[in-house]
């Protein structure tokens, strides 16, 4: 590779909680854009989820560390957690360039249904041009992918990257109404991450523990 510019990856994510979909998909993100690590970054207010009611930051960002630890190239970013107010990613891409300087490459990490209301994030523009994003396929959102790309123009084909991987048809959404129904979530989420939810009661009730 000509480019001999460090590479990180971002995988961003409200975790609510971590599954191996997250994991597959930053994996394999990692080995096809040859990135030195993984930075996982849960946010602590996910602006399209404010309507929502998501389990405290602590244990989501707990679980995330423990996901994550098994893999040297992965590590986790309370950067989103120390800031107030909504979690935009134009404000992360921002304090990351701070703290790697110019050179550095980004490659967020995005599956299929963000990169489809991509275009609603705050100051778009910008974050396409302070990084890259790498849009992955997820059922129910690759048909209308390439389209959506297409519409960033020349901004899209230089900076927004499809990677088609096995599809995983696997959500934090469906995780929690599996533990409300007393249904199993062995293998959709590390062991430890399993434990943990267990032990500390998460996702059994409307009402979440503090
Ligand atoms: P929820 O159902 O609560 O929205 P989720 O499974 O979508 O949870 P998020 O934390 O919202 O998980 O997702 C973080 C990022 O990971 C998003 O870019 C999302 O598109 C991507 N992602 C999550 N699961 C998958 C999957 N199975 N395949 C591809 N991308 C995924
Ligand atoms: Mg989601």
């Amino acid at each position: 590779m000509s480019d001999n510019r460090q590479r990180i990856g971002i995988m961003g994510g409200t975790f609510d909680p971590i599954h191996i979909g997250h994991l597959v998909v930053a994996e394999a993100v990692r080995i096809e854009y040859h990135l030195e690590k993984i930075l996982f970054i849960p946010a602590a207010e996910p602006p399209h989820k404010q309507q929502m009611q998501i389990t405290p930051a602590q244990h989501r960002y707990l679980m995330t560390v423990m996901a994550t630890c098994s893999n040297p190239h992965f590590q986790v970013s309370p950067i989103e957690l120390e800031r107030q107010g909504p979690s935009y990613t134009v404000d992360t891409a921002i304090a990351l360039r701070k703290i790697y300087g110019t050179d550095t490459m980004f490659y967020f990490i995005t599956g299929a249904d963000a990169v489809l209301e991509l275009a609603s994030w705050k100051d778009i523009d910008l974050l396409l041009e302070l990084c890259h994003f790498v849009a992955v396929t997820r059922p129910g959102s690759v048909e209308q992918l390439n389209e959506v790309i297409h519409n960033f123009g020349t901004q899209g084909k230089e900076h927004i990257h499809r990677l088609d991987i096995p599809l995983l048809d696997i959500s934090s959404t469906d995780i929690r109404e599996r533990i409300k129904d007393g249904r199993s979530i062995k293998y959709i989420v590390p062991e430890n991450v399993e434990n943990y939810i267990l032990k500390e009661r998460l996702y059994q009730n409307s009402a979440f523990p503090i």
